[in-house]
């Protein structure tokens, strides 16, 4: 065996995994834990490198050296409507670049004893029952008891094993606005956020170091050649000029679909390679944590010989955010079947903008919103969901 554990890919949900897996106390002395991935570090990635304080708050350090901005407040608007802003002193999101923000994550990883070797391509992947598995690399085979996928949605490790693939209906691009002598005070500490130009998601412009990140994100059936055109839009309502768009990038948002399998036998899927973006945000970083530190505990069992399986990780995920991104999945369709009335309250309603705060600050879930209604709340929802579905088909039937 090369390893008692390979991880494939080292995005935040890898290099998690690893580090948590290594760091386990009952396997510390024994485990050997290598991350791959077949970029060359540090390496970029389309997104937008918001960390919300809730996902911060579920690593065990800080990350300081790569925040380049902390939003407290929101610009808030549907097109070219009239903005609310919403300001406030308490943390919402850490701006990071992912080049700075994975390598980052990567180090620590490697600070925990985990072995990390990029620029390394796993091109097939073979299970050999009771004896692991075969990775064939780009620098030859490796060989181990335990397969983490965090390789992404389409990922070579949930292909090979047969897992199934996230869905991808939803598409974003973004590009970068460079203000070498500082970004404009307008777009500093906070998320700008509008509505209306992609059906099923929104635009933004997030504030770097020396750079606004601008992107929108949608439905791919409905806005995949339109996303350019709304990404330009999105740029002149800000005064900013879209020829100024650098590194342009599109990725899809990849999501559960219903009863996905995420572990079999001694493998596992992370992060996007097991479809885990929040639908209603597009936030994918945080369940990228969540299911590297799952993972780690269904591993630290299957190699310590208590348990036959991984299957203890797909239970965990499911306790930890499977009602939640089931939840999110609902509020999305009753949120973009008519999002103007949402967008008014946000705007306008202190108790509804709360909530989003304390969403995005970890101290409320999204299972507590349909709660707020009472015992009708979480009832209802199901339905209210499947009718609202209902009418964003009717209307946007290539959806
Ligand atoms: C435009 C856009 C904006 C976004 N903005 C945000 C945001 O602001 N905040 C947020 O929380 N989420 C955001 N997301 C979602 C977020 O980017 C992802 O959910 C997150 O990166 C998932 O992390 P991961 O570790 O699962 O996968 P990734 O970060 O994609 O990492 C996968 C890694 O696997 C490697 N890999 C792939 N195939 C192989 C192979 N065959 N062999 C070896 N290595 C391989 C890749 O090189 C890569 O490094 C955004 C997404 C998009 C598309």
């Amino acid at each position: 065996m090369d390893a008692d554990v390979i991880v494939v890919g080292a995005g935040p949900a890898g290099s998690t995994a690893a580090r948590e897996i290594a760091s386990r106390a009952g396997l510390r002395n024994g485990a050997r834990v290598l991350l791959i991935d077949r970029a060359r570090f540090p390496r970029d990635k389309p997104c937008g490198g918001g960390v919300t304080v809730r996902t911060a708050g579920l690593l065990p350090f800080a990350l300081d050296p790569v925040i380049e901005d902390i939003v407290t407040g929101a610009r808030i608007r549907i097109r070219d409507g009239r903005e609310a802003i919403r300001d406030g002193d308490r943390p919402l999101t850490y701006m990071t670049q992912r080049r700075h923000l994975d390598a980052f994550l990567v180090e620590r990883a490697q600070e925990a004893g985990v072995e990390f070797r990029d620029g390394l391509a796993v091109r097939e992947i073979t299970a050999l029952g009771a004896n692991g598995f075969e990775l064939q690399t780009a620098g030859g085979m490796l060989r181990a008891r335990v397969v983490i996928g965090a390789d992404g949605a389409n990922g070579v490790v949930a292909r090979g094993l047969g897992f199934d693939a996230p869905a991808t209906s939803a598409v974003a691009l973004e590009g970068n606005i460079a203000f070498p002598d500082g970004v404009p005070d307008a777009f500093r500490r906070r998320v700008t956020l509008n509505f209306g130009y992609v059906p099923g998601g929104y635009g933004w412009v997030f504030p770097k170091g020396d750079h606004v990140n601008v992107g929108v994100g949608g439905w791919k059936g409905v806005t995949g050649k339109r996303l350019r055109p709304a990404l330009d839009r999105l740029s002149r309502v800000y005064g900013l000029d879209p020829a100024r768009l650098e590194s342009l990038r599109g990725h899809h948002l990849p999501m559960q679909r219903r009863g996905m399998r995420t572990a079999a036998g001694g493998a596992a899927v992370i992060g996007d390679a097991a479809g885990l973006v929040d639908p209603l945000s597009g936030e994918g970083i945080h369940a990228a944590v969540v299911s590297g530190i799952a993972v780690a505990g269904a591993v630290e069992d299957f190699l310590g010989e208590r348990a036959k399986s991984l299957a203890g990780y797909e239970d965990a995920l499911g306790r930890e955010i499977g009602a939640d991104l089931a939840t999110s999945a609902a509020l999305t369709e009753i949120f973009y079947a008519a999002p103007e009335p949402f967008v008014w309250a946000m705007q306008h309603v202190d108790g509804v903008w709360e909530r989003c705060v304390q969403l995005v600050r970890g101290e409320v879930d999204y299972v507590d919103i349909p709660r707020a209604f009472g015992a009708i709340g979480p009832l209802t929802l199901g339905p209210v969901a499947a009718l609202a579905r209902r009418y964003i088909a009717s209307r946007h039937p290539e959806r």
